[in-house]
């Protein structure tokens, strides 16, 4: 077997500091609030926290599909809490969080694939933290309207929904997803009036430079506004392996073709996550 090619320096980065970063670590250890950014290790601790902002999962740690990519458990979900909503918008007001990014796992298993507690967990952030701007990074819901519109209905200033992969790769990546279904979710949103839709790719799957252009056409043709590239990285040892690091000035480049195509805005680079700079995302 081919042993994994070492990191490159453009992806070490420093452990974060800082006070406002020390607090906060200090709040989610102390009263054991979920968010992404402890769970996953993200190396953007320091900068997001620092800017306020922070994302947080919902529906549960374990979810109803598997894709080849993610780190989140699979398995039996576990059963709903109803008071999850609450609990999200009081960790928000612990951690002063001026910007919360707001994900979940999938829940195919529910008849409502869990978009009402998605809309609950909405309402009670907005009574608990009137200031707080919201951005939902949701799951394709199987592109049940339905759902898709109770999202719609609370309004977030931005809402999300990952494509993760240029179309040749999808079934590969996220087995249990479709290109044309995510596509059409993202479509969806916009013409229901959502004021900013997003959507992120990794890269580093495999994918050829032709076919990311064709996924960020396909995005503008959906007319998505902002769009975030990053490089993939696994992990552990039974995910997909990372079969290229994609260089600073490959991201560059495909960060100038993107504003070119007409994005809002392009976040494109090594450790972009795509919640990286979410507050940006608002001008
Ligand atoms: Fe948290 Fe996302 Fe920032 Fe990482 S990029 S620290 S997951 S908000
Ligand atoms: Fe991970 Fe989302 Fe895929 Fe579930 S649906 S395995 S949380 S990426």
């Amino acid at each position: 077997t081919q042993k994994p090619a070492p990191k490159p320096k453009w992806l070490r980065v420093k452990l974060p500091t800082g006070k406002k970063y020390t607090e906060l670590r200090g709040l989610v250890d102390k009263y054991d609030l979920h968010t992404i950014c402890t769970s996953g290790s993200c190396p953007n601790m320091g900068e997001c926290w620092t800017e306020g902002t922070a994302t947080f999962m919902i529906l549960g740690n374990i979810c109803t599909r598997s894709c080849g990519f993610c780190g989140v458990k699979t398995g039996r979900p576990e059963t709903i809490d109803w008071d999850e909503p609450e609990k999200v918008a009081r960790s928000i007001k612990l951690m002063e969080i001026k910007h919360a990014v707001i994900t979940s796992v999938d829940r195919d298993d529910l008849k409502d694939m869990g978009s009402i507690i998605w809309a609950e967990t909405v309402k009670a952030i907005r009574r608990m933290n009137p200031t707080t701007t919201l951005e939902t990074l949701i799951p394709d819901f199987q592109g049940n309207t339905r759902n898709i519109d109770r999202i719609v209905a609370v309004k977030p200033e931005v809402v999300s929904h990952n494509m993760e992969t240029v179309k040749r790769l999808t079934r590969e990546v996220r087995i249990q997803a479709k290109y044309e279904r995510s596509l059409e979710v993202l479509r969806y949103l916009k013409s229901s009036g959502i004021d900013r839709t997003k959507s992120g790719i990794m890269l580093g799957l495999g994918e050829t430079e032709a076919e990311v252009i064709q996924s960020l056409e396909d995005l503008r043709a959906v007319h998505l506004d902002i769009v975030t590239l990053g490089q993939y990285l696994q992990p552990s040892k039974k995910h997909l392996p990372v079969k290229e690091f994609i260089s600073p000035e490959q991201f560059k480049k495909y960060e100038e073709i993107g504003l070119e195509m007409g994005f809002r805005h392009v976040e494109s680079g090594p450790l972009v996550r795509s919640s990286y700079k979410a507050q940006k995302h608002l001008t």
